[in-house]
């Protein structure tokens, strides 16, 4: 199989070859997009044995003081300032620890970072350590919401198939997520989780009024979607985007495409979605779809889970697509 190159500057972020005219105070002028270059290289200088070991080995380096034995991780020191500078000297750490704070979530990233948003950010003491490392956190059971990793959750470090050295070729998951066989490998690869199956949540059984509900927001979903097919302002918001969304009440399951503009809620079971989502209350979906309240919202606040975290990234777009029409809607009704 061929190597895929990655650039250092991402090929989406290098504008075209092109000009526009720009008007100030009556007067023209001509504006073209250039380029200044200034790459560089980067001696990890000190840290190289730490990040060829993450690269190489699979391992995680600290650096231990030949005098009161403190180990610190990452190897941040050659010498250490509480022994008169003794010398201190690499060593293994574990790959299991503890998170030492309650890790924030991102969710709305910068474009530097959308990719892999949205992340838990926080400090994991690992066995054999006495301090503790950055690492960005994830889970395997759907979306990363708050309270799933807290202060003394036990997590794994987790290494990237493809790695360059960098401290984004490791990651962090709950160990509860783990088969005791996945906690105890050294080395335990992204490939090796079960990204496939996270466990969807389970409802209580639906009452005839939950059934009246759902039926009642079923319809109001469909009238809306309708409408945003139509819109060729939604439209922009889902434009060659393409999702297949099996959506999972109490009362029942329906179907949520999204094909390049075109929107549409069906009540019928997708053989193989591209994600689910499941929120108890439809009305939950519903209120978004209409622009009362964010459905980025509903997820944070775990009314809405999704069953794959980067499709948070589609959770966003929903929103767009409802603030569009709700936008076009006002607008029309001023004219
Ligand atoms: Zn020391």
């Amino acid at each position: 199989m061929a190597e895929k190159k990655q650039k250092v500057i991402p090929d989406e972020y290098i504008p075209e070859v092109a000009s526009r005219v720009v008007t100030i105070e009556g007067s023209d002028y001509l504006v073209e997009n250039d380029a200044m270059y200034t790459f560089y290289e980067r001696s990890m200088g000190e840290f190289s044995p730490f990040f060829l070991a993450i690269r190489d080995e699979k391992k995680i380096l600290g650096c231990k003081c030949t005098k009161c034995g403190i180990v610190r991780v990452p190897p941040m020191l050659t010498h250490c300032p509480d022994c008169d500078f003794a010398p201190t000297q690499p060593v293994e750490v574990g790959q299991v620890g503890r998170m030492n704070t309650t890790p924030p979530i991102t969710y709305f990233a910068t474009s530097l970072f959308l990719h892999i948003a949205p992340y838990g950010r926080g400090r994991v003491i690992l066995e054999g350590a006495d301090t503790a490392m950055s690492v960005n956190l994830y889970t395997t059971t759907g979306i990363l919401v708050p309270g799933l990793i807290k202060k003394g959750t036990e997590v794994k470090v987790i290494f990237k198939g493809e790695r360059v050295g960098e401290i984004t070729d490791i990651f962090c998951v709950p160990t509860s997520e783990l088969t005791p066989d996945q906690i105890t490998k050294k080395g335990l690869e992204e490939s090796e989780l079960n990204w496939a199956t996270p466990k969807e949540p389970v409802f209580p059984k639906a009452s005839e009024e939950d059934i009246a509900i759902y039926k009642q927001s079923l319809k109001e979903m469909q009238a809306l979607a309708a409408e945003m097919s139509k819109s060729k302002r939604a439209r922009k918001a889902i434009e060659g985007w393409k999702r297949d969304i099996a959506v999972k009440t109490k009362a029942g399951e329906f179907a949520m495409c999204i094909n390049d503009g075109d929107f549409s809620i069906e009540e019928r079971r997708l053989g193989s979605p591209d994600f689910v989502m499941a929120c108890e209350d439809p009305k939950t979906l519903l209120d978004g779809l209409s622009y009362k309240g964010a459905i980025t919202d509903s997820v944070i606040m775990k009314k809405l889970w999704i069953s794959k975290n980067m499709e948070f990234n589609t959770i966003f777009k929903l929103d767009r697509l409802a603030r569009f029409l709700a936008r076009e809607k006002k607008e029309a009704a001023k004219q």
